[in-house]
């Protein structure tokens, strides 16, 4: 059972929804659950606000952190809907895993994720593209120093008002330095310390003009991985083509399903498997690289217009026909306006929580 309480100050009437900045504004309430004696205790919503933590919390000095990120929107007769609510409960027990930290029910973590959006459900803005994200995550809280897992954790949501992201044609730069991930590692995990370790490789990639790092193996530099905050699709000579994530370096995106769903669905041929960098050159001298996007919650679709690895540019000068439609069949879905055939959303509708 999940303790409401309800702010008596909620600031949405005041937010500008026609001028988003992603991440600076907070829905009105949050969830938090706390992990003590081996079991999850004290499930609750609150008013949106600071946190009291011990300066000694585990997470702080050791970086036992995961989270997740997804979206909520409202379908064209105004229900909202959460977008693939379980799998990414599904994902976030994957990562909990392998960080040593404690699995959330998938049970709950839907549930609380419905009642908090069907709370702040008037933070969900309209309009294609635009979203209610959702951030889900969870933290190691002993208060103690000494590596070792965290006894405690505190499993919190918060949701923050999302509209157009990169909204223009990226450009990437194909890392031949730094790394992301090695088999072994953690590379598969939702888990803050990934994002940490890229911040350096972006910013450099950012000085010399590019927005976004694309990552090569850790071994060779030479298959490619994904882009860090999205994973990577190639059309070449019709076939759509990206990264197999068996190797468990890449983040198994949930976009990702989505769009190798919707196109095997529509008939195209789409492979999953070992892609190298040199391919895509080859591809691209040939005249065969037809399209290149990025896919994640935050964005859904970004399209490529350069890819540069050494000292070549692979320029698109593409419609990008195949981005586009996917974007749009998966906008389309999520706004109630084509049949859910895969029964993606699940309605953020309250039930019988009780309310204070
Ligand atoms: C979240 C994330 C993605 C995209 O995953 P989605 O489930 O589609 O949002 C891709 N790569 C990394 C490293 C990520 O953290």
């Amino acid at each position: 059972m999940i303790k409401i309480t309800k702010t008596s100050n909620p600031q949405y009437h005041d937010f500008d929804f026609s001028d988003i900045k992603f991440g600076q504004t907070m829905a009105d309430h949050m969830f938090i659950a706390d992990y003590e004696d081996g079991t999850w205790k004290n499930l609750r919503i609150e008013p949106y606000g600071p946190l009291t933590l011990d300066p000694s919390m585990m997470a702080l000095h050791y970086g036992q952190a995961i989270f997740e990120g997804m979206k909520a929107t409202k379908t064209y007769d105004g229900i909202p809907v959460i977008f693939r609510p379980h799998l990414h409960a599904e994902r976030f027990n994957i990562s909990a895993r392998r960080m040593a930290m404690p699995e959330f029910p998938e049970d709950l973590f839907v549930e609380a994720i419905k009642t908090l959006v069907a709370l702040d459900s008037n933070w969900i803005p309209r309009g294609d593209d635009a979203a209610l994200y959702i951030r889900p995550f969870m933290v190691a809280t002993d208060a103690q120093l000494g590596v070792r897992a965290s006894n405690n954790y505190k499993m919190m949501i918060i949701c923050a008002p999302a509209g157009k992201y990169y909204a223009k044609a990226i450009k990437l730069l194909a890392e031949t330095t730094y790394t992301r991930a090695a088999m072994g590692g953690i590379g598969f995990v939702k888990a803050a310390g990934n994002y940490a370790a890229s911040l350096l490789p972006a910013l450099e990639a950012k000085k010399k003009g590019y927005d976004q790092v694309l990552w090569l193996d850790a071994k060779e530099h030479k298959y490619i991985q994904e882009v860090g905050t999205m994973n990577i699709f190639f059309v070449i000579d019709g076939v759509v083509v990206t990264p197999s994530v068996d190797s468990k370096t890449t983040l198994r995106g949930v976009t990702r399903d989505s769009i190798i769903t919707i196109l095997k669905d529509k008939g195209y041929k789409v492979e999953e498997r070992r892609l190298s960098i040199e391919e895509i050159r080859d591809a691209s001298i040939a005249g065969t690289l037809q399209e290149i996007f990025g896919s994640g919650t935050a964005a859904v679709v970004s399209m490529v217009q350069d890819l540069s690895y050494k000292d070549d540019v692979f320029h698109l000068d593409s419609k990008f026909e195949i981005a586009t439609l996917v974007k749009k069949e998966i906008n389309m879905i999520r706004q109630g306006q084509v049949e859910d055939k895969f029964n993606w959303l699940y309605p953020a509708v309250m039930d019988n929580s009780i309310v204070r």
